[in-house]
């Protein structure tokens, strides 16, 4: 199982921004692979560097505090974990010569470093889901029906046909790349970038496929099947690699996220992997002890009511609340008892609730007037 990452750094649970920075930089220091001799140098470096990824981003952090590694793991690829944390600083207060971009290029090949990719990849979708607290508790498939562009049939994502023709972009000479060269006090630079011409295809494409008009994507009815992990709470996003929506002239398809919301049940209230019921019962089984069934999400259980119970008196369930996420393994429920009065009485009923009074010698007349004027006078 992947390590706990404020353990990795070694900070605690409420640690602030300045003492998981702090934690890193000591432990970047020591694990650095350029510096250090230790023999698992470059996997500790990744390892503190991914929980450093995490931890200092607070939307990545709070999804981590709330889902664990599913929670990244399920809503980042390995690359996006990365993407967006400030590292830099840390390298150069560190004096070291090399940098983040340059080690990381070397671990992950190539992150951080787009230039020169001639096609976009598809984009990605989100997709909003509402679920049952069952569903959630049980987990399992879904079917989900949306409208995404996918790759074009007709010209296989090319964007031509036999019909068309291609010539080579003047304007780059089929490189796709504009070029342009720099004088700066540092020395000299040339920076390319994506052809304005062709937009980094190399080349213009006459009589283009008729299907897609040359795009090589179409927009196409799809169902899609997610796969809901048991435990799911509202706002974790699942990430479906690849089921976004198709790139360009053969471009790599985006991503699908799903972003769960469960709805809430009229049954149970939820914190967590701890569910909260009520379960009413009648005086006589409060006041002499009896046993009663008590529904869950999976089939009803039986609970033990002592005699002489109250009114708001709970009873714990272990391992009947929803499945934990993050650790493994199932909260509890816990039943609140509330001591239901009958609004009807029999004239029997009655009889022995009288009985009862007058043998616990309370006073049961109805207005304080009765009591004041009544009887007596
Ligand atoms: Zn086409
Ligand atoms: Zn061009």
């Amino acid at each position: 199982m992947k390590k706990d990452y404020y353990e990795v750094l070694g900070v605690s649970k409420d640690a602030s921004q300045a003492d998981i920075k702090k934690a890193y930089r000591r432990l970047a220091l020591k694990y650095h692979p350029d510096k250090s001799d230790h023999p698992e140098a470059e996997e500790k470096f990744k390892e503190i560097s991914e929980a450093y990824a995490v931890l200092s981003d607070d939307e990545k952090r709070q999804q981590y505090d709330r889902f664990g590694h599913a929670g990244i793991d399920s809503q980042y690829s390995y690359q996006d974990i990365f993407r967006g944390a400030d590292f830099s600083d840390i390298f150069r207060d560190l004096g070291f010569d090399f940098g983040f971009s340059d080690i990381f290029q070397q671990f992950f090949g190539g992150m951080g470093r787009q230039g020169g990719q001639r096609r976009r990849r598809g984009s990605d979708i989100l997709y909003r889901m509402t679920i049952s607290l069952e569903e959630a508790y049980f987990g399992g498939e879904k079917d989900v029906s949306l409208v995404r562009k996918e790759r074009c049939p007709r010209c296989q994502g090319s964007g031509k046909t036999e019909e068309s023709t291609v010539a080579t972009c003047p304007a780059c000479q089929g490189t796709g790349q504009a070029r342009k060269s720099q004088r700066t006090p540092f020395g000299h630079f040339t920076q390319i970038t994506v052809c304005p011409d062709c937009k980094g295809e190399g080349q213009h494409i006459h009589n283009p496929c008729t299907a897609c008009r040359g795009s090589g994507v179409v927009e196409r009815q799809r169902t899609i099947t997610v796969t809901i992990p048991p435990g799911v709470d509202s706002g974790l996003r699942l990430r479906l690699p690849g089921e976004g929506e198709a790139g360009e002239r053969g471009a790599p398809s985006g991503d699908m996220f799903v972003e769960v919301y469960v709805e809430e049940d009229p049954r149970f209230r939820r914190e967590g992997s701890t569910l909260y019921a009520t379960r009413h019962i009648s005086f006589p089984q409060a006041a002499l002890g009896s046993r009663v069934e008590v529904e869950t999400l999976n089939g009803t259980e039986e609970v033990r009511i002592p005699p002489g119970t109250q009114s708001g008196d709970t009873f714990t369930l272990k391992g009947k609340g929803m499945p934990r996420l993050r650790s493994g393994g199932q909260g509890n429920l816990v039943v609140e008892v509330k001591v239901d009065v009958p609004r009807k009485l029999s004239a029997r009923e009655r009889e022995l609730v009288e009985q009862l009074a007058r043998e616990m010698d309370v006073d049961t007349r109805e207005s304080l007037g009765a009591k004041l004027f009544g009887r007596g006078k």
